[in-house]
């Protein structure tokens, strides 16, 4: 049975339209669900009464289903979800003063294998439908409630006014997924954030990026976590087949399609691995033809990692090297760490597929040294 979280808007008018049914009813329908956070056909009330039976009988509307809530005494709300299979995702909502960011994942771990990540190290089982994608931000504003709690977005007056998709999975090696769920998220009928506030963040895979410029351009964050390849090889794998020069030139390329006139540059600052004045000025170097800001993220650990977290003084004076070439640099904060939900700290439930010897298989921080 076909579920309607599942379809952007023209899919959904592609399926009224198989019922012989007007695209107005597929609008009706997408606010209903989207905006109202309606699940029961039954309550539609200004569609006909003859379609909701026969929606009834023919679809339903199914978000994951909350296995755990937990909240930080920061405010940070994470949640576990059941995608089935013995499998869980997780999503996290992070209030912060005039704006309300929830951060959902996209896949049910992640093939990608970067050396610092928890949910890399745990493997990958499948790619989450657009059902379960948008469905994390159906259920979050329900369960936040209406508009008036903490945050407050300028453009939709809800408390969720921003989605990056930086939980668990790689988003854009789940393209065709993503980018239906990004549409819902971005459409008027639906739950209209702007393009601004929309990010997607990626480890770098650039014929995808090529693709999410010409199909749906958001704000792009591109995890850079190293100034020349034969480190980021390392960190990031993905980067030996997709290389730095390459991928440089692809967010230049994005950004003349972007809503924002930089990339975001994130970099997970790893003690004694990648976080010396002479990394910084390295990426000074690297990225002096692309409009970009820095996000560092100071190392969030997690048992076995293998990794420190640099000294706080580290990561301010890799920040100012960065600053006094003129980049935009900031440093973000740890949210929601007593509850496991900063970044990298997500791991869910997974079921490996790829049947991987271990789960977590830490590099020896000595071999990635440069
Ligand atoms: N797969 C995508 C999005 C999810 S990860 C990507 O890699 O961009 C979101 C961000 O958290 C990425 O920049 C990732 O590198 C970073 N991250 C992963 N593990 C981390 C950790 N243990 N501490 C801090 N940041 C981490
Ligand atoms: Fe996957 Fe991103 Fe983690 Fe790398 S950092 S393993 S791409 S989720």
């Amino acid at each position: 049975m076909p579920n309607l979280l599942d379809y952007d808007l023209d899919g959904l008018a592609a399926w009224f339209a198989g019922l012989e049914e007007k695209p107005f009813r597929a609008r009706q329908v997408m606010r209903w669900m989207h905006r109202e956070g309606c699940d029961d056909f039954g309550a539609m009330t200004d569609v006909a009464r003859a379609l909701r039976t026969k929606l009834k009988a023919l679809a339903e509307i199914r978000a994951p289903v909350p296995l755990r809530d937990s909240l930080s005494a920061d405010g940070t709300r994470k949640w576990l979800f059941d995608v089935g299979g013995a499998n869980a995702v997780e999503t996290v909502f992070i209030p912060e003063a005039g704006r309300g960011t929830l951060c959902v994942s996209t896949q049910a771990g992640c093939a990608l294998e970067c050396a610092f990540c928890a949910t890399g190290g745990q493997g990958f089982n499948r790619n989450l439908g657009t059902a379960e994608i948008v469905g994390q931000l159906w259920l979050a504003n329900r369960l936040l409630g209406p508009a008036g709690g903490r945050g407050g977005g300028e453009d939709n007056g809800r408390v969720i006014s921003n989605v990056v998709m930086m939980g668990m999975g790689e988003p854009l090696a789940n393209f065709d997924n993503v980018v239906a769920a990004l549409r819902v998220m971005l459409d008027d009928h639906a739950y209209g954030l702007s393009r601004r506030r929309v990010t997607v963040s990626t480890s770098g895979i650039v014929p995808a990026i090529d693709r999410l410029r010409e199909e749906c351009p958001v704000a792009l964050a591109v995890s850079l976590h190293a100034p020349d390849d034969a480190l980021r090889d390392r960190l990031v794998p993905i980067n030996r087949k997709y290389p730095l020069r390459d991928l440089m030139a692809a967010c230049r390329r994005y950004l003349e399609r972007a809503p924002r006139d930089f990339v975001t540059f994130e970099y997970v600052m790893l003690a004694g691995v990648n976080d010396s004045d002479a990394h910084a000025r390295a990426l000074v170097v690297l990225v002096r033809e692309t409009p970009c800001k820095f996000n560092l993220i100071p190392f969030n650990p997690f048992p076995r990692s293998g990794f420190a977290r640099p000294p706080v003084e580290r990561v301010r004076r890799f920040a100012s090297i960065l600053s006094e070439a003129g980049i935009v640099a900031t440093t973000r904060r740890t949210r929601g760490g007593d509850v496991a939900a900063a970044c990298g700290q997500l791991a869910g439930q997974v079921q490996d597929r790829t049947r991987r010897a271990s789960a977590v298989r830490p590099l020896p921080m000595m071999e990635v040294c440069s």
